[in-house]
């Protein structure tokens, strides 16, 4: 846990979110101001601060979360097959348009057109 990381008071539970899915590794939750008729969330419960401290052995939990990102919009409200779908996005970075320092996947989807926002579906 990461003193002043709002992303670890909520896999804390120290602050509220509508979470859709935990286990030992993740957690789920919707996002407080959603880009699209689905978002998501998706977060490693050890804190990480993004995409750009990642090493090689960060390969396997970043591979667990990526196959359970598909899993997670389906059950979600995503529509399935080539008509339907979803996109992910990780923010890295202040360039890169992150905003909370504690690496998490935005899982977005639902039928378009989705809300404009510069920030994380442009
Ligand atoms: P990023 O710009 O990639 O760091 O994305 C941060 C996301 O966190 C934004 O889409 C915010 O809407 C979302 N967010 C901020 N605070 C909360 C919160 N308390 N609960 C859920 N989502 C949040
Ligand atoms: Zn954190």
């Amino acid at each position: 846990m990461s003193e002043n990381c709002l992303f670890c008071k909520i896999v804390a539970g120290d602050i509220p979110a509508k979470k859709v899915y935990e286990d030992a590794e993740f957690v789920a939750f919707h996002d407080i101001n959603p880009a699209a008729p689905v978002h998501l969330l998706l977060v490693p419960k050890h804190h990480v601060t993004s995409l750009q401290d990642i090493t090689p052995e960060d390969a396997g939990w970043l591979g667990r979360m990526m196959a359970l990102a598909p899993k997670l919009a389906a059950e979600n409200g995503c529509n399935p097959g080539p008509d339907g779908g979803f996109r992910l996005v990780i923010n890295s970075g202040a360039e890169g348009g992150q905003e909370i320092g504690h690496l998490h996947c935005h899982i977005l989807g639902g039928p378009r057109p989705w809300q404009k926002r510069a920030a994380p579906a442009a």
